[in-house]
């Protein structure tokens, strides 16, 4: 039976702060999707916990979004309820901080520096949350969240809050017990990152030097999602994909980055489907030509046709 039953849009639309309806393109880094059926911003997560109990209890499918940096929402946009997750708190402790999940990874690779604390700076290229950057083990310049994670606290919708080890979290490259595994549903509430002493300005000149860097060879200020796959062993995507000559191949107004071809642009009213379309006809492509399947970095979420 679908879930859509009375008594369940009853109890979605008494949730305290609820919307119908609401856009999500401009909750996404794309600027691409449909709308959420029902939308919710929170930050307490013991708030949350009653929700997404809620949901599992009646079988109400949810989307947990972060900062949207890593989605393809559909155009048809998500069935049920989204809750957009911003507890941005934060807690210095010597060597230690501990991030809410809703904190944006530069925000947190800037927090650090200025408590003169190193080994975070890659985090500045990451412009997702803690959150969603737990889910897949965000990294990059050779560096990722599982070199500087201690534990995670969060829970799964009908279970107590506890904290994750990195052993219950298996985290691999881009991925997790959370995106990949038995964990999976489940929210991330925060983190708590070991770093080291240092010069936090040197912290912050490395962070700029490498910003500097990044913005020559990725369209970083386009609308896009970062990387739209992983790098296969031993090789890299936007290598395979401009070795295909499909730098500049469009799809509508989506455009594989003539900068990088691992990157996918929005040049203004791109649709998912655009996007999607790109996606599998470099897919192919890459397979065709060299025999390497790439799989996704970007999550696809949403009613596909
Ligand atoms: C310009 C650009 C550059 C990028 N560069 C990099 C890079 O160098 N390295 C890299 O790894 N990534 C990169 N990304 C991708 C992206 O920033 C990361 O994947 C980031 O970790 C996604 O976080 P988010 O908050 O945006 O998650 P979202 O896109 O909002 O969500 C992604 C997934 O995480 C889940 N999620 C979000 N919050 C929580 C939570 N609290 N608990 C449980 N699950 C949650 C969502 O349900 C969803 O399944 C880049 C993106 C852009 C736009």
């Amino acid at each position: 039976m679908s879930w859509r039953k009375g008594s369940n849009l009853t109890w979605l639309r008494g949730l305290a702060g609820v919307r119908q309806g609401e856009a999500l393109a401009t909750r996404t880094s794309f600027g691409i999707g449909g709308p959420a059926e029902y939308f919710v911003e929170m930050a307490n997560p013991q708030a949350i916990q009653v929700v997404l109990d809620g949901c599992r209890l009646r079988g109400i499918p949810y989307l947990l979004l972060g900062a949207g940096t890593n989605l393809l929402i559909a155009d048809t946009g998500i069935e049920g309820l989204v809750v957009r997750v911003v507890n941005r708190d934060h807690e210095v402790a010597g060597t230690r901080i501990r991030a809410g999940a809703g904190l944006k990874m530069m925000r947190l690779a800037r927090i650090a520096a200025d408590a003169n604390l190193r080994g975070f700076e890659f985090a500045i290229g990451v412009p997702g949350s803690v959150g969603g950057a737990v889910y897949q083990n965000a990294g990059c310049w050779g560096k990722e969240l599982s070199q500087v994670l201690v534990e995670v606290r969060g829970f799964q919708p009908g279970a107590d809050a506890r904290t994750w080890s990195l052993n219950d979290l298996q985290l691999g490259y881009r991925t997790s017990a959370l995106r990949d595994g038995p964990l999976h549903g489940s929210l991330v509430i925060d983190a708590t990152i070991q770093l080291e002493r240092g010069d936090g300005e040197e912290a912050k000149r490395l962070m700029t030097k490498l910003s500097n860097e990044r913005n020559e060879t990725q369209p970083i200020k386009t609308k896009n999602c970062g990387s739209v796959f992983k790098n296969p062993p031993g090789d890299s995507a936007g290598r395979l994909i401009q070795a295909a000559g499909l730098k500049g191949a469009r799809q509508g107004a989506a455009v594989i980055s003539a900068l990088h071809g691992n990157f996918i642009i929005n040049q203004g009213g791109a649709t998912a489907a655009d996007v999607a379309g790109l996606i599998e006809h470099a897919r192919a492509e890459v397979i065709r030509r060299f025999g390497v399947e790439l799989e996704p970095e970007v999550e696809l979420v949403g009613k596909w046709k």
